[in-house]
């Protein structure tokens, strides 16, 4: 099977990786890739906006599959696109992917299926969420509607704080429609789960770290580390979490003519009323594919198809026993401005079956692996017990060498 996939991130690298070892995999086609993907095919740069170019580039290359790794291609219609030319595509149509695209539409989905969730109103204008916020005299979590890279959302402790929440995320683009979400309190997890339409097959719960700095303090980021699986979530809640929160989603969607057919994750908080979601995103998690697709044995390539194509196999793959804890090792300066350019030692030397290194922000410059970005690559641990995964991947975080390197050393323990 040739796949195009779209992307250029640690989730990209470990989709590739995942991909190119499944059995039916031909050739990979990846836009604009990085240093990474590059191991498994070749990277194109392309632009992404021209759907009639890149369909004409997928038939010349004779694509079997589309596989989205980001959001915005998803919400901008590319799965639309290659629908319409008769190309399958792993991931929803604009019209599902509006699940996370649009938080408003998130609570309205949420609303009609009872799914539970925290309660929410819904603002068009700055002027009225402020006139709401002071007259309920309490705190809120402001969310701006749209997509906002992470950093849609603010977590206020007080009013005066909800002001000024509500003031910063409507001057951005994502911000045209603000939500003020009453706060939950519990533990969080993360649930992806492949859907082809109909049915969700999970895979292993994850639990991320977001801010910069360990103790969760400093500013937010994409993700500093992830572990898989949680053990706070056994199957039984597994189950509950897939029923209640998920599944009344992937069949109201289905009901409305727009099926969701790609990789759910549900963002939930285990509250003392039970899990709740937090979000919706219609795509992989990163980091969490590069800790979740390492614990899956079996034909990956063919259950993205089957997703694909609607009729989802569940024996297609298997989890596999153990632990992963990934770890990001990121750039001086990151998230605000983060240092380029510096030469990457020590990457070579690891051992695949204990530790996976994926690529996010590097480039092959003159002298060999150079930082380009942000996050710069994610070290996956893999072990029988979390401990020994959490070892083995701070035992790669250190071998690694760049100038500036920063990475979180509390991933993954209690
Ligand atoms: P992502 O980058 O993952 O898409 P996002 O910008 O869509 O993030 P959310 O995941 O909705 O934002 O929220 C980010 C974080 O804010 C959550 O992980 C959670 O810690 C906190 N949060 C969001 N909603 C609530 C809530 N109702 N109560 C308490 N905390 C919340």
């Amino acid at each position: 099977m040739n796949v195009l996939l779209i992307g250029s991130g640690g989730r990209e690298h470990a989709l590739a990786w995942k991909i190119a070892s499944s059995p039916g995999f031909t050739k990979l086609l990846t836009i604009p890739g990085n240093p990474g993907t590059g191991r498994y095919g070749r990277n194109v740069p392309f632009p992404l906006t021209d759907y009639p170019a890149l369909i004409d580039l997928a038939q010349q290359e004779k694509i079997d599959l589309l596989v989205v790794g980001p959001d915005n291609p998803l919400a901008d219609g590319i799965v639309d696109a290659f629908q319409a030319a008769g190309i399958p595509a792993f991931g929803p149509t604009a019209a599902a992917a509006r699940i996370e695209s649009s938080k408003s539409f998130a609570k309205e989905i949420m609303a009609a299926t009872g799914v539970p969730t925290a309660q929410s109103h819904v603002f068009a204008s700055a002027e009225e969420a402020a006139a709401f916020a002071r007259e309920s005299g309490k705190a809120w979590v402001v969310k701006a509607d749209g997509l906002a890279l992470g950093k849609g959302v603010i977590v206020a402790e007080t009013v005066d704080e909800t002001l000024a929440a509500i003031a910063k995320l409507s001057a951005i683009p994502a911000g045209h429609h603000l939500l003020l979400e009453e706060r939950l309190y519990g533990r969080e997890v993360s649930v992806q789960a492949l859907c082809d339409g109909e049915r969700l097959w999970p895979l292993p719960p994850a639990r991320d770290h977001k801010r910069l700095e360990e103790g969760d303090r400093g500013p937010n980021t994409g993700g500093m580390g992830v572990i898989a699986p949680v053990d706070e979530v056994t199957p039984a809640l597994l189950d509950e979490i897939v029923n209640r929160c998920m599944q009344p989603v992937v069949n109201e969607l289905a009901a409305r003519g727009t099926p969701f057919r790609g990789l759910l994750y549900a963002g939930i908080i285990l509250t003392a009323d039970g899990p709740k979601v937090l979000e919706f995103n219609a795509r992989f998690g990163d980091p969490e594919a590069q800790t979740v697709l390492p614990l899956l044995e079996g034909d990956f390539l063919g259950a993205l198809y089957a997703c694909a194509t609607g009729h989802m196999q569940p024996n297609l793959l298997r989890r596999r026993k153990g632990y992963a804890v990934c770890v990001i090792l990121c750039a001086a300066g990151y998230p605000d401005r983060p240092r380029k350019g510096d030469l990457i030692r020590g990457v070579e030397a690891l051992d695949e079956d204990q530790v996976l290194v994926f690529h996010a922000g590097t480039t092959l410059g003159p002298n060999g692996l150079c930082t380009a970005g942000g996050r710069v690559l994610g070290v996956t641990g893999l072990g029988s017990t979390l401990r020994q995964a959490r070892e083995r991947a701070y035992a790669a975080a250190d071998q690694i060498r760049f100038e500036g390197k920063h990475f979180r050393r509390d991933i993954g323990q209690e």
